[in-house]
């Protein structure tokens, strides 16, 4: 069964948070990057029985709180990030790694219409499904047809759109690892798609923190309210706690100011949530996913 692993995608007490995009929270006790779906299967079968096992992507969407995670941490290897389009059968076919802005740029030389939004979103595909990532009015869930999956248990199985619930920025994926996906594909001219593209990254430019340490939208948006109104309405833009602050830019971004600990960041939001709750009645809820133990201070 070890011979599945080798000392170059297996690590003990590994840094995790590090590698988030906001670079807070703790270890894990091993961290493996997984080339073949057998050995997802091994780790899901028989590893899972012992201790907890998380999956992660880039890392976009992602707190990993201070006291780490006692468990096994997976994510997809480069063998997961191939991209093959049918054109007799109008499908493309993704791996569950690849990232986004890849996703993207095979799309425009294909003069594949549907995937500009990704151009601006960080993530993989495993993630995009997980969350049903969106924005500019597309959601990775409009051209999906079905993806391989491996569930909890580690049996390979292929789920179509109906064995799935997309909401926003939502899935009932649950502990499902994605492999690979299908959506059906639509044609556009290179002009109008490179067009889309452009228009989006210079709205993101413009309305959104660049460069700095971030998990992008905090908490989604409550029916008919905008996150990022409520925390302005409670003055909360530009606000810190500890080294987290509300991003001057868009109030629903959060930045790590170098010095944040996953807390500050948790703390920050938990804040945020009761005074909107407070003033408004309005339960914000978190769209960044948080995993691990809380550190004992
Ligand atoms: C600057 C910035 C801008 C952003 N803009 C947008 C935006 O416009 N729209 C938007 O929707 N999001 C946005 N995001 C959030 C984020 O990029 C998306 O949610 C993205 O889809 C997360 O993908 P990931 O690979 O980084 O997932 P991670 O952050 O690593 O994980 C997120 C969740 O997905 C799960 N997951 C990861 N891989 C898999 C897999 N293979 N199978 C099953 N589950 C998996 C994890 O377990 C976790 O629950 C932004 C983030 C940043 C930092």
């Amino acid at each position: 069964m070890f011979n599945y692993f080798n000392k170059n995608n297996f690590f003990f007490n590994y840094n995790l948070g590090s590698k988030t995009w906001f670079g807070t929270g703790g270890k894990c006790f091993c961290f493996i990057t997984v080339d073949s779906k057998r050995t997802i299967s091994i780790i899901l079968k028989y590893f899972k029985r012992v201790f907890p096992v998380f999956i992660v992507g880039a890392g976009s969407n992602l707190i990993v709180r201070d006291g780490g995670i006692n468990g096994i941490v997976i994510k997809l290897g480069k063998s997961f990030s191939q991209i093959k389009l049918y054109k007799k059968e109008s499908i493309l076919e993704i791996g569950g790694s690849t990232k986004d802005f890849e996703i993207s740029k095979f799309c425009l030389k294909n003069n594949i219409t549907g995937f500009e939004f990704l151009s601006g979103v960080p993530g993989t595909l495993g993630g995009n499904l997980k969350m049903n990532a969106g924005c500019y009015g597309h959601e990775i869930c409009d051209n999906f047809l079905e993806c391989e999956v491996i569930n909890n248990v580690g049996e390979k199985v292929v789920k179509k759109k109906k064995d799935i619930t997309f909401g926003y920025r939502s899935s009932t994926l649950g502990d499902d690892i994605v492999i690979s996906a299908k959506f059906k594909v639509n044609y556009a001219k290179t002009k109008t798609i490179s067009d889309k593209i452009k228009t989006i990254i210079k709205e993101r430019k413009m309305s959104q923190p660049v460069g700095v340490r971030t998990g992008g939208s905090t908490f989604s948006n409550p029916k008919n309210h905008l996150a990022w109104k409520l925390i302005d309405a409670i003055k909360y833009r530009g606000k810190s706690c500890g080294g987290a602050m509300v991003s001057e830019h868009h109030s629903n971004f959060f930045i790590n100011n170098k010095s944040a600990t996953s807390l500050d960041l948790e703390l920050l939001g938990e804040e945020i949530r009761t005074k909107v709750w407070d003033k408004y009645k309005i339960k914000l809820e978190w769209e960044i996913a948080r995993i691990g133990k809380y550190k004992k201070i």
